[in-house]
């Protein structure tokens, strides 16, 4: 029997969470007061599993051939990145770099310009560092264990998670966007997920993971892909999910989401643009540029000043003694 959140979609007397206060169940009051229907798990393993098998995407990183170090390099790039962009840019990195003492030898100008469009471009610095770390003090090995993944630089909590379990397959719970929202709906019978509170959501999916390794690291797996590809945000196509029929969410009619939400991250015209944009200029030059050829990127020169800043700080770039500017290493 799982314990914490359980996922009761019908139960008993004070297992009913609807009567809790904390969540709205899809659980009609009758079957709730009567509390003779049996618990039923939202999100079964069976049928996650059973779904997962038949339906798993091919990506690479989930071959048996692909290493613990290409299942690292993944993670990172897939943070707020679609696959479609990520898996090409990720077979060349691993043929250029199939081992982290490959990219910690590469300079930070080479990992950015390979970088190329994925955005968020400190993630190539930090995966940079990581592998660094790796090559040096671990022998080469991506470690397995959370605890010391987390030790590495760069390396966050839902991606050493993502680590242990997929490259190692450690039973940990692995949350991101998709699986809060999974939970939120099929579990809590809520819209969406609001905002994230880390403790809270590694616990609740933390109580819905199978006992045993092998099989918890699959169903991580198979909560994040149905999140991916069925249950999105904006259009769950539910008549294709496999627990459909147990979703509290769905049960409940769908209800509209009441609760906080994050605001809406736009990209045109943002400062995430302008970076983007001044460092696309010293990708596509070998070696240092003048600052009328970055100043041609964007008409507003406060925006434009603030974000070159942001790109010196965050030592995605760096100026010359002679007041040019260049990506790391090349000035
Ligand atoms: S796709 Fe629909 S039925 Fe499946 S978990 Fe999401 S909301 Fe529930």
């Amino acid at each position: 029997m799982l314990q914490g959140p359980v996922a009761l979609v019908s139960g008993h007397g004070n297992r009913c969470l609807a009567a809790s206060g904390r969540i709205d169940l899809a659980m009609t009051t009758e079957t709730c007061a009567q509390g003779r229907a049996p618990e039923v798990l939202a999100l079964d393993p069976e049928l996650l599993l059973a779904w997962f098998d038949a339906n798993v995407r091919d990506l690479p990183w989930r071959r048996p051939e692909c290493t613990p170090w290409g299942v690292l390099a993944s993670e990172v790039m897939l943070q707020q990145t679609p696959v479609a962009r990520v898996e090409p840019v990720w077979r060349e990195w691993m043929a250029r770099w199939p081992r982290p003492s490959a990219l910690a030898a590469a300079s930070q100008a080479e990992v950015v310009r390979a970088w190329g469009k994925l955005g968020y471009p400190r993630r190539a610095l930090r995966l940079h560092a990581a592998a660094t770390a790796i090559a040096e003090k671990h022998g080469d090995v991506v470690p397995a264990d959370v605890d010391t993944l987390l030790a590495l630089p760069g390396i966050g909590a839902y991606t050493a998670r993502a680590v242990a379990a997929f490259a190692y397959g450690r039973r940990c719970p692995v949350v991101d966007t998709n699986v809060r929202r999974v939970v939120a709906r099929a579990v809590q019978g809520a819209g969406d997920a609001g905002p994230p509170a880390t403790n809270r959501d590694l616990a609740d999916v933390q109580a819905l993971l199978p006992a045993e390794e092998n099989r918890a690291a699959r169903y991580s797996a198979a909560l994040m892909e149905l999140g991916q590809v069925v249950c999105t945000a904006r259009s769950p196509r539910c008549a294709d999910c496999p627990v459909v029929d147990r979703c509290a969410w769905h049960r409940a009619g769908r209800p509209a989401y009441q609760g906080p939400t994050r605001p809406t991250q736009k990209f045109a015209g943002t400062d995430r643009q302008v970076r983007g944009l001044l460092l696309d200029v010293l990708r596509g030059s070998s070696g240092p540029v003048e600052r009328p050829a970055l100043d041609a990127v964007w008409a507003d020169a406060g925006q434009r000043d603030r974000c070159l800043d942001s790109l010196l700080v965050d030592g995605l770039i760096e100026q010359t003694d002679d007041g040019r500017f260049a990506l790391p290493g090349e000035g």
